[in-house]
């Protein structure tokens, strides 16, 4: 960047403030049909002043923001690089804004790689990522979004969950544009999907919705209805319909979208059932000329088809024949070149690998107690309601143990707060051998207290787990560390039921830990509400 550039910025610097800057970005990322070329340098610029203004999240906001575009550009995998790395931030960052997005931004350039699925599952993550700091209108598109990816990959059903209570949504916001949007959509789909009737259903609807609103169909919803009215072979209003939507298109300003070639296909192949051939075919070659001079290549395939139709409604069947030989070479072009399009970005996928990896490490960093690396309070918070459902679910196995060093305080007092966190680190590797099960977890949730949570055996083995593991920390040789100061731990142990919930379960824990603690620490003790056959397990001797 040049030096009179940059002097530039910190003089918009002082101009725009975070609260400018966050207005500009929603006005940036809302806008169809930007200028990637004007829009790319100034979010670049935007990203800069979010940095030096020290407001991480608006300077990840421009970074998904940047990913968008690029990949409206064609770049996809400087793309997807953008938005793993935002993705990584804000994992670590617990930004739930910026990860929605930049799952969005994946989905989207999965999904123009081909891989619906891939898609799918970040659309997921992205709806799963929004919660109240989400403007309520980005929120339905994201539903939307979802509902399509769904359509996609022909779970209608969910789809139409989706759609549903997108529209809700949309409707309680009183946003019109919105609710039809997702009417406009959900036909679409039902039409793709080749059930026209209930394309039609859906319209019916939209169709509804603007009467009673008293406001106007624009030309995608209109286009929509021509294609379905059409495949109902209702022809005439399958006309009144394309053609309603060229002129919404012509009159209203639409500079910066190229519908038009689009539109007169629909109208041709329109015409053309209704027997107005010439009409048809004038129809056909505006569009043809239009998305020539825009070199849209994805309509030329679906213009020498409606040709070859054409001729072939004409009665001229050598030219029809010619046209569709001409069709089908150049469907097998471009079906190729897509190919080798996507194998290229799965090449150039490997390199973004890196940045997921990367990804993925901060994301386990996040989760992780530095001191000891075991698994930290927010991990217990994410992973431990899945694991209570599932034994609400399917009976599955869970016994839950909080774990507290004795006279810890001692310890730190008489030798050093080092020597205290050398002990810490030292039992926790104790901890880490635990056999806790496929989904058991260690956890340090609080100064010198560690959670187990033992899954996949009954409460009696998980007991006797506990009770070895005692006996092993009251056992070590310490020495090297505390000199002639014992280390112990007290243990409280539950287990859980359908009926259990994280907070009721660490409470029992914790009663029973407190139980342990009573008694005379160095033991184990079970919740007294939890069954277990023989309590004499629990007879600790302390050595
Ligand atoms: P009890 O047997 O009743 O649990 O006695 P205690 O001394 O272990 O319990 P108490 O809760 O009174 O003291 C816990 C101590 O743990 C107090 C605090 O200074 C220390 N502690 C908490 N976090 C850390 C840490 O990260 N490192 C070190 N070295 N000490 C810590
Ligand atoms: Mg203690
Ligand atoms: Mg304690």
């Amino acid at each position: 960047m040049s030096d009179a550039a940059s002097s530039g910025q910190a003089v918009a610097a002082t101009a725009l403030d975070a609260i400018a800057l966050d207005a500009e970005i929603d006005a940036l990322a809302e806008q169809a049909g930007i200028d990637v070329e004007v829009a790319l340098p100034r979010v670049a610029m935007l990203e800069q002043l979010a940095a030096d203004l020290g407001d991480s999240v608006l300077r990840w906001r421009c970074t998904v923001l940047r990913a968008d575009l690029v990949e409206r550009r064609g770049d996809l995998i400087e793309s997807m690089k953008l938005a793993w790395e935002a993705h990584a931030w804000a994992t670590a960052a617990g930004c739930n804004r910026v990860l929605s997005r930049a799952h969005e931004m994946l989905g989207r350039a999965f999904r123009n790689m081909g891989d619906l699925v891939a898609n799918l599952e970040h659309r997921i993550q992205s709806v799963d990522a929004l919660d109240d700091t989400t403007p309520p209108t980005v929120t339905v598109k994201s539903l939307i979004k979802l509902a399509d990816a769904f359509a996609e990959t022909e779970s209608l059903t969910a789809a139409r969950e989706r759609y549903e209570e997108a529209f809700r949504m949309a409707e309680d916001l009183g946003d019109l544009r919105l609710q039809a949007m997702v009417f406009n959509n959900w036909a679409y789909r039902e039409y793709e999907h080749g059930d026209a009737h209930l394309a039609r259903q859906v319209l019916d609807r939209l169709v509804a919705l603007s009467e009673v609103q008293g406001w106007e169909l624009d030309y995608c919803d209109l286009d929509t209805i021509a294609r379905v009215e059409l495949r109902l072979r209702h022809y005439l209003e399958a006309e009144t319909a394309a053609l309603a939507a060229l002129e919404s298109y012509r009159t209203g300003d639409h500079s910066e979208s190229d519908a038009e070639p689009d539109l007169l296909l629909t109208l041709a192949a329109v015409q053309r059932h209704r027997g107005a051939l010439e009409e048809a075919q004038e129809s056909l070659t505006a569009s043809k000329i239009l998305s020539d001079a825009a070199h849209i290549d994805r309509l030329t395939v679906k213009n020498l088809l409606e040709q070859a139709q054409l001729y072939a409604a004409s009665g001229d069947f050598e030219s029809a024949f010619h046209t569709m030989c001409e069709q089908r070479a150049v469907e097998k072009a471009q079906l190729n070149q897509e190919r080798e399009a996507q194998a290229r970005n799965r090449q150039a996928l490997f390199e973004v690998d890196e940045a997921r990896r990367q990804a993925e490490a901060f994301r386990d960093q996040a989760r992780r107690d530095p001191l000891t690396g075991l698994r930290n309070r927010r991990f217990v918070d994410e992973a431990l309601p899945s694991l209570l459902k599932d034994v609400a679910a399917e009976g599955a196995q869970v016994t839950t143990a909080l774990l507290d060093l004795d006279y810890f305080k001692r310890i730190n007092d008489t030798l050093s707060h080092e020597v205290g966190d050398r002990v810490l680190a030292e039992c926790a590797t104790l901890l880490a051998q635990v056999p806790v099960g496929d989904r058991g977890m260690v956890a340090r949730v609080g100064g010198e207290e560690f959670l187990l949570v033992i899954t996949g055996v009954h409460l009696s083995a998980a007991v006797f787990i506990l009770e070895d593991l005692r006996r092993t920390v009251a056992e070590h040789d310490w020495k090297p560390i505390t000199g002639d100061l014992p280390v112990t731990v007290s243990v409280g142990v539950t287990s859980a039921t359908a009926e259990s919930t994280q907070s009721t379960l660490l409470s029992r824990a914790d009663e029973a830990l407190y139980e342990a603690k009573r008694e005379g620490r160095n033991r184990v003790c079970l919740d007294s509400r939890s069954e277990l056959t023989s309590r004499r397990l629990l007879r600790n001797d302390i050595p």
